[in-house]
Formats: C-alpha cells, structure tokens, sequence
C-alpha cells in the first residue's frame, strides 16, 4: 500500500451503530439524524445556524446565489478569491453569473491583504477566503478590509473543521461559513457539508433551496387538522443538495472525535517541522500565524524541483499530493493569466506530504528521510 497522503480514519463500531438505528427506525433521509447533526455542529462552533448539505460544493455555491439574490447584487459584480483552492470555491462564482478576480497569496497559502484590497472596485460585493490546510491565513485582516469597503465575506473553511483562533472557532464575522465532511477532509462522512449563515433569515432561504424550493412550513402552519401535512408549495426552482441521516450518523461520531485527531494531525507536522526546519534555504515550510490552531488538513512545502521530489518519494511508496493547482491555468479563469505570481510559483513547487490518522512517528521519519536525501542532492 506505501504511505498514502489521505486516509480516512473512522470509529468504525460506533458509526456501524448510528447508521443502524437509522436502518432499524426505517429512516435515512433529511430529518432526524441530520437534525441532530445540525443541532451538536452549532453547539461544537458556537455559529448560530448550520444546514447540513450532501456537499459543501453546493453551500458554497448557495452561499452566493443567496447573498446575491438577497442584497441586490449584478451579474457580472465581482467577488475576490484565490486561485489556489479546489475549484468549488470559484465555480461557485461563476455559476452565479458573477466574476471572479483573484487575489495572490504567500507562504501562509492564503490571499494576502495587500493583494485583496489592490482588486476591489466599484463593482466588488464579496470576498471568498478559503483557510488553506486549515490555517487561517490572513483572515482577520481581511474581515477588517471587509467591513471598511463595505464587502460580503463567505469563509470557505472545507479544511478548517476545529480550526481555533485564539481558542475559539472562526467564523461569526462571515455571512456564511461552507465546511465540508468529504470523504478525506478532517470530519470524513463520504460526503457531505453544512452551511452556516449568520442570518437566520437566510438560513430559511437555504432550507428551500437546498429541497428544490419546496416550502412545507405554508400548509403546515395554515393547517390544524393535519389533513393537509402532504401539501407543500413550492416557491423557488432549487437544488437537491441537503444531507441525510447516513451520512450525519458518521458525521455525529466522528465530531466527538475530532479534536483529538485534529491533535493528532498538530502532532505529525510538529515531527514534520522538527526534521525539515533546518532546511529553511531549501524547503518553504507553510507559514501558520501566530494564535492559529490550525486543523492541520494539509502540510505543505514549497521546494525547487518539486516533479523530481514527488518522483523520489513515490518510488520509496510515499504518495503525496499538490494543493492546488493554480485555478487561473483552467480554460474559464484564463482571463486572470499573470495576476497572481506568488500563486503561480506555488502552482508549481508545492507539495503536500502525507497527513493522515494512521501515520506514525517512524513514518514521518521514513518520509523526512527522503526528503532530506534529495534535498542534499538536488
Ligand atoms: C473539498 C473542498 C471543497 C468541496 O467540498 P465537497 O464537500 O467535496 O463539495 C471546497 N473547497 C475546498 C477548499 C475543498 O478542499
């Protein structure tokens, strides 16, 4: 098998139980478990609402076709985000008819402050950042540059579950904050996500999207009987994207889990640091700020020869992987082409090394090993 980059790592017993009592009650859709789901992941990020989505694909893209919708914005007003994200992230612009403008990023792999307030202009509505690996990057200066131009933000936090600043949970100064439960992200479920609005109202508006527009709140209230409970109206042309209980039934398990493995994951990459700092002319090391506890989804380096190190590590059996690709190399985001040269560089010299649950000591060493024989070669 050699030494994978992702490999999910479930409470096996525990979750076979929740999903059988999903079988057993005769009940695997939206309801019941998601409920509870959407109840403990409130309670967990101290955000006021959350809905749970069969991906956080379509919450990123519902968090803007909603603010949209709701705040008046133009097709064709803009939205900066960065070009170093899984393309969800700028799909979701896009699918909405807007425009997105990238901003650059640094070591920290995120946008930088400098970079986002250089692209807004008149027609900028929003900022999406997406917290890379984990870590919060710029974060906090962004919500500042947010509230003094007067922009939306949408936190892409795919990567920050249990993510701290300051030892609390990021993300009350977003108007939505999209995470996602996929099946290699720190909270695996297979797939999955949740929304969080910081307006209630909105997180109605999703409720219905996310069930094709259906509104079943119209006759339920209008009706004592309960002679009309099948009677529902339909009030938008929605999505089929929100969760179900097979899924959440994993979902809830692993939560109870997830800051000791978020530990876990702090742990592999301080022995990753303790082997590779000593390298610093060599080997970028990501930047993690000061105050983050990072969920460490991703340990990235940056280094010169980066094809030739994958090369070396994968016939030693090490997989690793490259997060991202720069997005602006796709054919629909070409019209950015040399905006973003920190982005570029790192398109091309990153390397994520391997960070799963399953990894020991001896294999972070085994992986440093190689590293560090290339790196004194090359
Ligand atoms: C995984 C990921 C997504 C998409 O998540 P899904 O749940 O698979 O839809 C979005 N943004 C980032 C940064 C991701 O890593």
């Amino acid at each position: 098998m050699g030494i994978q980059l992702f490999k999910a790592k479930y409470e096996v017993d525990e979750c076979l139980a929740e999903i059988r009592e999903c079988l057993e009650v005769g009940w695997t859709g939206m309801g019941f478990k998601t409920v509870k789901f959407e109840e403990a992941w409130k309670e967990y990020t101290g955000l006021p609402f959350a809905h749970y989505l069969n991906s956080s694909t379509i919450g990123l893209y519902m968090a803007v076709n909603i603010l949209k919708e709701q705040y008046g914005w133009e097709d064709g007003d803009e939205i900066i985000t960065t070009p170093i994200t899984f393309v969800s992230s700028n799909h979701a612009i896009l699918k909405s008819d807007m425009k997105a403008v990238f901003a650059d990023i640094d070591e920290t792999m995120c946008m930088t402050a400098e970079s986002v307030k250089e692209r807004i202009t008149d027609r900028t509505r929003a900022v999406m950042y997406v917290g890379l690996g984990g870590n919060m990057g710029h974060y906090y200066e962004i919500v500042k540059i947010c509230e003094e131009n007067n922009l939306k933000l949408i936190l892409d936090a795919a990567h920050m579950a249990g993510t701290r600043y300051m030892s609390e949970i990021p993300g009350r100064e977003a108007e939505a904050v999209v995470y996602s439960f996929q099946a290699v992200k720190n909270l695996p479920t297979a797939d999955s996500g949740m929304i969080c609005f910081k307006r209630g109202e909105f997180d109605e508006i999703v409720r219905k999207k996310c069930w094709l527009g259906i509104n079943k709140d119209t006759y339920a209230r209008s009706s004592d009987s309960g002679n009309y409970k099948w009677r529902y109206d339909v009030e938008y042309v929605g999505d089929k994207g929100h969760g179900n209980s097979i899924m959440a039934s994993i979902g809830l398990v692993q939560l109870k889990y997830l800051d000791r493995d978020n530990a876990y994951r702090r742990q592999l990459v301080t022995w990753y640091r303790d082997r590779l700092s000593r390298y610093s002319d060599k080997i970028k090391l990501v930047k993690i700020e000061e105050g983050c506890e990072s969920a460490c989804h991703l340990f990235q380096i940056c280094v010169e020869k980066r094809d030739e190190l994958m090369m070396a590590l994968n016939a030693a059996e090490i997989y690793p992987g490259v997060h991202y690709a720069n997005n602006i190399n796709y054919h629909m985001y070409n019209y950015a082409k040399g905006s973003c040269p920190y982005a570029e560089y790192v398109s091309e010299h990153t390397i994520s090394l391997p960070m799963n649950l399953y990894l020991t000591f001896e294999d972070v060493q085994k992986i440093c090993d190689v590293v560090e024989k290339f790196i004194r070669k090359n």
